[in-house]
């Protein structure tokens, strides 16, 4: 199939599941949603027969295949639509993803010497063992996925610049620009750290930020990451756009002038606010916690702060100094 023919496809995508990792002593994976009605669902490929889907189409592993020293397998859905048949491939990830509170802010870059969002960084964050590692999104003029942080780099606008031109550009450490498939390939290469995506809010207008989120969600798809991946993002109308492409998707949101009770109504899955903003709202830590949403804190630096944010019992904090946290932790 060509790309414009895989991007057109994933635009109607009819597939998606609830969840996308399993454990030897967890085999239900998730149930399948098809978004038109798909009859005769069945498995395809050379792994079919390692999973199974039940009478309310819920995707399991087998105990011998989840048991396999394997880290994770991909599985071909089809069935029959109102246009004829339908196939899509997902990428069913075992769970030995680490659970610890510590997510590392563009990487790991600042005590090991290297530039914040560069591929480096984020195999320092692997490295380490942090819970995820936080980078930030762009889009080139012509529609190319970019990782940076600021709007700009090197006096360039991302925006304004087509993808050969940003494709040129070296980081501080001798890195090419990474392209947001060059960061999931190389975050795909192992299941320890989650990939946590900031989708930057576009200067060109909210139709520029929505087409960016559209993107992004494609991607994720067609490379099969969304084992990997979580998303953040400041505007609140992406936070919501995302879960309305792929709801299954845990989606955080940044800005910090939503209370839990707010995103819990538009199904959001957590805050990730400002740490003077959990100062100032400490009840919502708890109140979070009572609905269910996750909390994350950003970008916490400082000893005291994080040891602070440790003793309020937050799930996560995103951090420049991952290794300060992880030491406090192990104590
Ligand atoms: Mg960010």
């Amino acid at each position: 199939m060509s790309t414009a023919g895989m991007l057109s496809g994933m635009a109607q995508s009819v597939f998606s599941l609830a969840n996308y990792t399993y454990t030897p002593s967890q085999l239900t994976i998730g149930a399948l949603r098809t978004q038109e009605p798909i009859k005769r669902l069945s498995l395809k490929g050379p792994n079919a027969k390692l999973f199974s889907l039940d009478n309310v189409n819920r995707l399991s592993i087998k105990t011998g295949a989840a048991n396999a020293d394997k880290p994770w397998y991909d599985v071909i859905v089809e069935g029959i639509g109102a246009k004829g048949t339908v196939r899509d491939t997902f990428r069913v990830v075992k769970d030995t993803f680490i659970r610890n509170q510590v997510i590392a802010h563009r990487g790991a870059w600042k005590q090991a010497g290297t530039t914040e969002n560069s591929l480096t960084s984020l195999q320092n964050a692997i490295k380490l063992g942090c819970m995820g590692s936080e980078f930030d999104v762009h889009m080139s003029s012509d529609s190319v996925l970019f990782v940076n942080h600021d709007h700009t780099i090197q006096g360039i606008e991302i925006e304004k610049t087509p993808a050969a031109e940003l494709e040129k550009v070296k980081l501080s450490n001798g890195e090419s620009l990474p392209t947001l498939a060059a960061y999931l390939s190389e975050g795909m290469q192992q299941t320890k750290t989650k990939l946590i995506l900031e989708i930057k809010t576009s200067r060109l207008g909210k139709d520029r930020s929505l087409a960016l989120t559209e993107r992004v969600v494609k991607m994720v798809h067609q490379m099969k990451a969304q084992a990997w991946v979580e998303y953040i993002a400041f505007d609140y109308e992406v936070c919501k756009k995302v879960k309305a492409l792929t709801p299954e998707a845990k989606v955080s949101y940044l800005m910090g002038d939503k209370t839990p009770e707010q995103l819990a109504a538009d199904h959001l899955d957590g805050f990730d606010y400002h740490q003077t903003v959990v100062r100032k709202n400490e009840a919502w830590i708890q109140d979070a916690r009572q609905r269910k949403l996750s909390t994350n804190v950003w970008t916490v630096n400082d000893k005291a702060d994080l040891s602070w944010l440790l003793g309020q019992q937050v799930d996560y904090i995103t951090t420049n100094e991952p290794e300060l946290l992880l030491s406090m932790i192990q104590k």
